[in-house]
């Protein structure tokens, strides 16, 4: 039986570990999909601290495991399938398998809501970006007009990050009124360098040819005209989507599916706690990520020490 299981590999999951190991539980890391998270798909880091040239994404995950593994923990590339927390200890079921564990910490993540297009997919990485902070000052950006899609808080920080790299950053929204914050309105709609362009969608991402992103095909959706917009990169930011699916209906969340922690990073389920981007929309930092996997780590391990009493 584990003392710990750990459900995901990002800054989270690791910090958990790392914290639970060296309190000697053993900790029984499960990757997922995708193993070291949302970072790994990210080029450089530099706004983790203790990198003071930056950090490659991957890298930074890979160190995290090695830190971790040092002192006992064991990270497997499988995926949880089900959980069955009526009765101690829970029961996971993994790739077909039985796993019993004393406690869980659930790490995993949020994706970020994608557009669905075949050009998006395609030039991810080569212009597409899902994260201001982490791609903006990218030199291919630099004094060139950038495009973000989303009209919700997100997509005005994007917006307003990227004016101090873009020549003109393009905000394409859907409807012709912001879904953000007033205050994240004002400041978009007073910004010079920022452009709303509204009632329009993205159709295509070009040029897939070229292996680079030159431009985006836009459809306006009330006269339902298209045109063409040069643009040297595409910020998508049209919400996430924490990775919670299997929890619905168990563990208590709002009504986007983030994970509610009752107390000190325990759910409503003593046992189970929650660490990182499944359980915050609105820091989803590499850092503050893993400052709540310490937490949870730190939470398990006295939640254990309590029951030997
Ligand atoms: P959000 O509030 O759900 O906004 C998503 C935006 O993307 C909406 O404007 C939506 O359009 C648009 N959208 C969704 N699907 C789309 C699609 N398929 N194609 C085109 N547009 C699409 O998400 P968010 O901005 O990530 O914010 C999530 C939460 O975090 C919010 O509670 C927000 O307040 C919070 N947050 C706060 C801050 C801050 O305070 N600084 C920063 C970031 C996030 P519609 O408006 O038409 O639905």
């Amino acid at each position: 039986m584990e003392k710990v299981v750990i459900i995901g590999s990002g800054c989270a999951g690791l910090t958990a570990a790392l914290y639970t190991a060296r309190a000697n539980l053993s900790p029984l890391v499960l990757t997922g999909t995708q193993p070291g998270g949302l970072l790994t798909t990210t080029s450089i880091v530099e706004n983790f601290p203790g990198f003071p040239e930056g950090i490659d994404g991957y890298e930074l995950m890979v160190r995290m495991q090695k830190q971790a593994e040092r002192f006992g923990a064991r990270v497997e590339f499988k995926i949880l399938e089900a959980v069955d927390f009526s009765r101690t200890p829970f029961v996971l079921t993994v790739d077909g398998e039985k796993v019993e564990t004393e406690t869980l910490i659930i790490a995993s993540g949020a994706g970020h809501r994608h557009l669905g297009l075949e050009s998006e997919r395609l030039l991810e990485k080569h212009g597409v970006t899902y994260c201001a902070t982490c791609d903006g000052a990218l030199p291919g950006f630099r004094n060139q007009p950038l495009v973000v899609v989303g009209g919700g808080d997100s997509a005005c920080e994007e917006a307003l990050y990227l004016t101090r790299f873009a020549s003109e950053v393009l905000l394409i929204h859907r409807r012709d009124e912001l879904r953000a914050s007033k205050i994240m309105r004002e400041r978009v709609l007073a910004h010079a360098k920022i452009k709303p362009i509204w009632d329009s969608v993205v159709t295509e991402i070009r040029d897939v040819t070229q292996g680079k992103v030159t431009g985006v095909r836009l459809k306006n959706l009330k006269s339902g005209g298209e045109s063409d917009l040069a643009c040297a990169g595409v910020f998508v930011a049209i919400g996430h989507v924490p990775t919670t699916q299997l929890f619905q209906g168990i563990i208590d969340m709002d009504e986007n599916g983030y994970i509610v922690p009752k107390d000190r990073m325990q759910t409503n389920v003593p046992g189970v706690f929650v660490a990182g981007d499944c359980a915050d929309h609105v820091y989803r930092q590499a850092i503050t990520a893993a400052g709540m996997g310490c937490s949870a780590g730190i939470e398990v391990e006295r939640y254990l020490a309590a029951r030997m009493v």
